[in-house]
């Protein structure tokens, strides 16, 4: 704890809400209930709330108002979109994607692979790039849908969008990205970039848990995901969650009122923290892709320990981060994320992911490289791995229960 707070560096997994969201939201919790599909005037104000949520999206991502609907989360935005472009090409079942994606893409993929589909997970080189190349000659006439993060949860890396999607439009495919960790912290507009789905989420930008939404390009496929009623144009049925909605438009104005202020003082956070911690810590590397990544973002890998452990010591301290293992429960098995870049054992076991976020000062990165530094230090001279090999370490490493959960037990899936 620090000032009697606990110390946030976990903004990848979710984020608080922000006070000008929250008064936004108020007044839809309290007396302004109406159903935004009722005809007298009383409803009218959710029903105007709505129509501005939907503004101030396509205000910040540089799109149609109508080309935004609102979901329940960024994992049902991602579902639709996959959904949507093959229920749209029945006869193509051929679908690409990375090795490196959120559950909510990657699990989607592991189904369609189940039910006959055939799937591409493009691999990753030790930085987490992937290879143009191999996306091209991945493209076939069989496949329905590309579907690449615009930035990655654990890395923070930012992937070249607007070049994948040029690629996949010159081949007549449709194309999807995840940019539930880009939106509001890297510069996006929809009217120039070739994509023709985007997710996003509320809780990852300051509004709160339970509400997403999903771009879908002006003449692009779709088909609801859910059927009933005809919100939203009639793509996705269900009472519109008002409150969330109208807390999701204000985070919308909110990001980009202070966008490149707010991304100088995140990267000035992390930039200092990163050097802090490689120039106190021998052994210890950074993960991803130096030249494009997020800038609130770091995963670091400490040799010989476990980052298991490092979580718990920082809770001692207040400290909350990600570990950059799949599963919590005593496994040993690194995320599929560090997998994937060929992160060594003997690091990639003690993977932490810190992430910064609107909340944070300079104070809390000193306090954190402070006791980062001593934890790493105490968990080094106990560790029963600093005289083995990586090969070693492997063969003790017991596999995690579910190879295949892929993150969703929760502990780095986020
Ligand atoms: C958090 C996250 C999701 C899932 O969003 P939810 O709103 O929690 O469903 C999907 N993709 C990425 C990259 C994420 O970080």
């Amino acid at each position: 704890m620090l000032n009697g707070k606990p110390i946030y560096f976990d903004n990848n997994a979710t984020t608080a809400v922000a006070p000008e969201v929250l008064e936004a939201m108020l007044p839809f919790l309290q007396g302004e209930y109406g159903n935004p599909s009722s005809m007298y005037a009383f409803a009218g104000k959710s029903q105007q709330a709505v129509v501005t949520a939907h503004e101030q999206g396509a205000t910040l991502l540089g799109c149609k108002p109508e080309e935004l609907i609102f979901t329940s989360c960024g994992t049902e935005s991602d579902s639709t979109a996959i959904y949507s472009a093959l229920e749209a090409n029945p006869d193509k079942k051929h679908f690409i994607t990375t090795k490196v994606e959120h559950p909510a893409v990657l699990a989607m993929g592991q189904f369609l692979e189940q039910r006959g589909y055939r799937v591409t997970f493009l691999g990753v080189d030790g930085k987490g790039r992937l290879d143009m190349d191999e996306l091209k000659s991945s493209i076939s006439k069989d496949t329905a849908l590309v579907s690449v993060m615009f930035a990655n949860n654990e890395t923070g890396n930012i992937y070249p969008i607007a070049e994948i999607g040029a690629i996949c439009r010159e081949r007549g495919v449709l194309f999807h990205t995840d940019a539930v960790q880009a939106v509001g912290k890297v510069k996006i507009n929809l009217s120039e970039l070739p994509v023709d789905y985007l997710a996003l989420s509320g809780h990852k930008i300051h509004a709160p848990k339970g509400v997403g939404a999903l771009y879908v390009r002006r003449g692009a496929p779709f088909r609801p995901f859910l059927r009933g009623g005809h919100q939203e144009h009639g793509r996705r049925a269900g009472t519109e969650a008002v409150p969330s909605i109208v807390g999701l438009g204000r985070a919308f104005e909110l990001a980009a009122s202070d966008f490149d202020a707010e991304n100088a003082r995140l990267r000035a956070m992390r930039d200092r923290l990163e050097s802090r911690l490689i120039s106190s810590i021998p052994d210890a590397i950074i993960n991803g892709d130096p030249e494009s990544r997020l800038s609130g973002t770091t995963n670091i890998s400490f040799k010989f320990i476990e980052g298991e452990a490092i979580l718990l010591m920082l809770d001692q301290w207040g400290i909350c981060a990600s570990s950059g293992s799949a599963c919590t429960s005593g496994s040993l098995e690194p995320s599929h994320v560090l997998r994937a870049l060929g992160v060594p054992f003997t690091f990639a076991h003690g993977s932490v992911r810190l992430s910064l976020g609107r909340y944070n000062t300079m104070e809390e990165v000193d306090f954190v490289a402070e006791k980062l530094q001593s934890v790493v230090g105490r968990l080094r001279e106990i560790s029963p791995y600093r005289h083995m090999t990586d090969e070693q370490v492997a063969n003790e490493g017991s596999s995690c229960a579910s190879a295949s959960c892929a993150g969703g037990c929760g502990c780095s899936g986020n």
